[in-house]
């Protein structure tokens, strides 16, 4: 009998779920909606009833392995609940996990979302041919996730890898984490957003719309990018030299202006790295794009049943 797991990347208003195969294929996959208005029940609901819909359709000929859930926030894995989570406060402190596994029966683990992209893209994306990367999410904030021989890199209590929040401007833009010059805040699209405000290059542009005034040639766009590039480049500079892994993968739709950050980023890691200056180190695009999450997600029971029969 194949086995078969289903992941799902719960969002702030949206929940993705597939049935992936035990070596990697997406075999069926749903999209739905997620009612954050209505407290936690509502959002257990709405998972269960769309990974019982994937069991459905895999129908009784296969054996469903486990469910792994990836979840925006920080994660307490002994607890199984998630804390500090901007885009679902109804699941703070709430069991999560075990609530889901009580109705369906059925093993769930749950991650913090970006720790299951990267997690994804070791699996069967940019990282396959190593067992150590990094990977930054970038998007209107910044997550990241730490693959350690294979696995995600958790901490004491599963909160590792938040690299959004690691410190780039020592006196920089206030954080809803409490810091001040967080990546997020000097590198995301967002911060994109910020900057092209304070250089009144428009009304409430986007950070598509900053993208194409660099397309075009303006240089203050291409300058917000730059800076963006740099605190980039401060960040994956300072893990290149705790890690000394082999692989550093961004993903998300910035990926697009990558010629317009990219040369800044390498450049403040050629100066901040003596690791990068000797060492064949890669900094890359991620492969897997919004699919990362649900695959790294699937991936989370089939390996802790690996564990458990090692
Ligand atoms: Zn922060």
């Amino acid at each position: 009998m194949p086995d078969y797991a289903i992941g799902v990347d719960l969002g702030g208003t949206n929940l993705k779920a597939a049935t992936v195969s035990a070596d990697g294929n997406m075999l069926d996959r749903l999209n739905a909606q997620t009612d954050i208005t209505q407290g936690p029940e509502r959002i257990i609901n709405d998972i269960v009833a769309s990974i019982e819909a994937l069991r459905d359709r895999a129908g009784s000929g296969q054996r469903l392995t486990g469910v792994g859930i990836g979840v925006p926030g920080f994660i307490r894995l002994a607890e199984g609940y998630v804390v500090g989570s901007h885009n679902l406060p109804p699941l703070n402190e709430y069991p999560v996990r075990d609530a889901i596994e009580q109705r369906l029966g059925t093993p769930v683990i749950l991650e913090n979302d970006a720790n299951a992209a990267a997690l994804g893209e070791k699996w069967i994306g940019a990282g396959r041919d190593v067992d150590d990367l990094v990977l930054l999410t970038l998007g209107t904030g910044i997550g990241g996730g730490i693959i350690s021989h294979g696995r995600v890199l958790h901490g004491a209590v599963g909160m590792a890898g938040e690299l959004g929040h690691l410190t780039v401007v020592p006196n920089g833009n206030p954080c809803g984490c409490g810091n001040v010059g967080c990546l997020e805040k000097h590198a995301s699209a967002t911060a994109v957003e910020s900057m092209a405000n304070l250089l009144a290059l428009g009304d409430n542009l986007t950070s598509k719309d900053v993208y194409d005034l660099a397309v075009a040639g303006d240089e203050r766009a291409r300058r917000i990018f730059a800076s963006m590039g740099e605190a980039l480049g401060i960040a994956i500079a300072m893990l290149i030299n705790v890690f000394n892994y082999p692989l550093y993968l961004m993903s998300g739709g910035a990926l697009a202006a990558w010629e317009f950050f990219y040369p800044a980023l390498e450049a403040e890691v050629r100066k901040r790295s003596f690791t990068y200056r000797n060492t064949e180190t890669r900094i890359d695009k991620a492969i897997l794009g919004n699919e990362a999450g649900l695959f790294g997600a699937a991936y989370l029971p089939f390996q802790a049943q690996r564990s458990t029969h090692e």
